[in-house]
């Protein structure tokens, strides 16, 4: 039987849960959502029914912001849809708050197995205590050396460990994900899928049996995720390792259900990895084009209006600043662009 033809992003399942309550969205999969308080205001989260002969059981994917209002959301998703059923298992997609917020409080509550990669479980420990590069005073040389002026010094600083605010604890001791394992999740194999470009060692979990993805952060159907350079990797190309990951989904097929961190499920995954690929080569011609017509080398700071095209807050100013080193790196590694350090330590491109 040919597979059927897919020629825009279908959405199956256009209603959102309500916070507490979940939608089945594949046989033993369902989706609840959690609140954020960023411009970016919710993460889904799986739950996974995980029988063992015959005996219930369930496995979670991924824990939400550690909040009062996801505690109260997973409260209640205890009451009225675990309840006495063993959860087995916890598994964290990568160390971001957004999805590693709850991972003590979830293992604590439900004694059970967590497991994670070792790049993300190293580094969540590694963010959480400003260790290896992490801090506010190493983020803040590396925006000067990029051209950020001092403007939000004093907020940023003041800001401190951001992080820890929105991560309660996290667990000392994990199980380890590796690509291509299969793990058995109710009597199925799910293979772990390894990215990077967004986080060091992020795991989607792809069904081939049951047609589903859980895509995490690395595919979603509306924005284009998050590819950064970060101060304790200065001279990083995350961009490179992003687009040299994302062509895993398009080889699977294209009926496939994508499970995404933000947004609703999709199919089309062949078609939204061809998007990606397109908005990256557009970004990275803007910039060149920018670069271009610029009448002296530029930083990353001063390129951030061309990248953005909109006024940032801080938050917003750091994501976007890395973004836009993350792109500056990948023209300077494939030879399209020159830098150098001017008198005043910061880093300024040219066309090369
Ligand atoms: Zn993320």
């Amino acid at each position: 039987m040919a597979a059927p033809m897919i020629s825009s992003l279908e959405f199956p399942f256009p209603d959102v849960p309500a916070p507490g309550a979940v939608t089945r969205v594949a046989p033993g999969v369902y989706w609840l959502r959690m609140a954020l308080p960023f411009a970016l205001d919710h993460i889904n989260l799986w739950l996974l029914e995980d029988s063992v002969d015959g005996a219930p059981g369930w496995t979670l994917v991924d824990c939400g912001l550690a909040n009062d209002a996801t505690r109260a959301a997973w409260t209640q998703i205890i009451e009225t849809v675990i309840g006495r059923t063993p959860v087995r298992r916890l598994i964290v997609t990568h160390y971001h708050p957004d999805h590693a917020g709850l991972a003590s409080w979830l293992r604590t509550r439900f004694q059970c197995e967590f497991w994670m990669t070792q790049g993300e479980y190293l580094t969540a420990h590694a963010v959480f205590n400003d260790a290896a590069g992490y801090s506010a005073e190493e983020a803040l040389a590396f925006y000067k050396a990029n051209g950020l002026s001092a403007e939000h010094d004093a907020e940023l600083l003041a800001r401190g460990n951001f992080y820890r605010r929105m991560v309660d604890a996290l667990p000392r001791g994990y199980r380890r994900l590796i690509d291509g394992q299969t793990l058995t999740i109710n009597g199925q194999p799910w293979q772990v899928v390894v990215g990077q470009g967004h986080a060091p060692e992020h795991v989607s979990l792809w069904s081939s049996s049951l047609g589903v993805c859980i895509s995490g952060d690395m595919l979603l159907p509306k924005i284009s995720t998050n590819v950064s350079v970060w101060t304790i990797e200065p001279e990083a190309d995350p961009l490179r390792l992003f687009l040299q990951s994302i062509p895993r989904y398009r080889q699977m097929p294209a009926e496939t259900l994508i499970l995404p961190s933000h947004g609703l499920p999709f199919r089309g995954a062949h078609l939204r990895v061809d998007a990606l690929e397109q908005h990256h080569a557009e970004r990275l011609a803007d910039m060149e084009a920018a670069l271009r017509n610029a009448s002296e080398p530029l930083a990353a700071a001063a390129l951030l209006e061309t990248l953005f095209r909109r006024k940032l807050d801080l938050h917003q100013t750091t994501f976007a600043m890395g973004e836009a080193v993350a792109h500056l790196h990948h023209l300077f590694y494939a030879g399209r662009l020159t830098r150098r350090v001017g008198s005043d330590g910061v880093l300024r491109y040219a066309v090369a």
